[in-house]
């Protein structure tokens, strides 16, 4: 990508603390639930809040999401605790809506970047925008498919875009949820040097008890970010129960974590 300088310098300058902390449910809830977590990750290291209120669940019959009301919840959560926030869209209608109640980042999910029908009507709904994007990788360890979908979001004017690594589902039984396959994330790196890239230890994990160890490796590899999945009660969690940690782990996490940074 002939500019992709211009990828990565929107990070630097919006001067965030290395790294950059994405934090919050799988999903929104309800508005107590959503409201009683932001407030315990209001004064932590975590730069936005994030939640899930469209969930593309792989089978039917699992909770699907709150709907647009958890819009209103997440406006809430900036005005009561100044952080900023984060969902998942996965079409237009998710887009305008999401940018109506000024949501600061939008994702892509795993599920949404396998369709480039899909990624190219959310580009095209975000053309021009001035929020933050992330691209999730694919389901399936598919590079191109994860390539063109960055190509697609960045020839729709984008500046603010980046990626988030998940893991890659296989057949395979693996301790893994999801598969980190380190290299194709440091393949995509390799290519577009200036994309921010996060890491996302919760879905890589799926049990909490992975999410230090997937977080520090990523560090290791020079990632800019994580996304870790955070509910003040993760065993009764409606989606993602046993890979979300608490508020108080995720404290605890972000201060045992090494942190190295690009020029040590
Ligand atoms: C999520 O972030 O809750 C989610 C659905 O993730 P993914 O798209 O990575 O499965
Ligand atoms: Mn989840």
């Amino acid at each position: 990508m002939e500019n992709s300088t211009q990828l990565r310098k929107w990070l630097d300058d919006m001067d965030l603390p290395h790294p950059l902390v994405i934090a919050g449910p799988c999903s929104a809830e309800t508005e107590e639930q959503v409201l009683e977590i932001a407030h315990e990750l209001k004064d932590t290291d975590v730069n936005y809040y994030r939640a899930g209120i469209w969930k593309p669940r792989t089978r039917p019959g699992n909770f699907e999401g709150v709907g647009a009301i958890g819009l209103k919840w997440l406006q809430k959560v900036k005005e009561e605790t100044g952080l900023k926030t984060a969902t998942e869209v996965a079409n237009r209608a998710h887009v305008d809506l999401a940018l109506e109640h000024d949501v600061d980042l939008l994702w892509i999910g795993a599920r949404s970047t396998v369709s480039p029908f899909i990624v190219q009507e959310i580009a095209d709904a975000l053309e021009g925008t001035d929020k933050v994007v992330l691209i999730k990788n694919p389901v399936n360890p598919d590079l191109s498919l994860w390539l063109g979908a960055v190509e697609r979001l960045h020839s729709a004017n984008i500046g603010k875009l980046g990626v988030i690594h998940r893991g890659f589902s296989t057949y395979e039984k693996t301790k893994y949820r999801n598969i980190p396959e380190w290299q194709l994330a440091i393949e995509l790196q390799t290519r577009f040097p200036d994309l921010p890239l996060i890491n996302d230890p919760s879905h890589i994990s799926g049990r909490r008890d992975l999410i230090f160890d997937v977080s520090q490796t990523a560090l290791d590899l020079n990632f800019d970010g994580l996304m870790i999945e955070t509910h003040c009660d993760p065993d009764n969690a409606w989606s993602d129960a046993a890979q979300q940690v608490t508020p108080a782990r995720l404290v605890q996490i972000m201060n045992d974590l090494r942190i190295r940074k690009e020029t040590d």
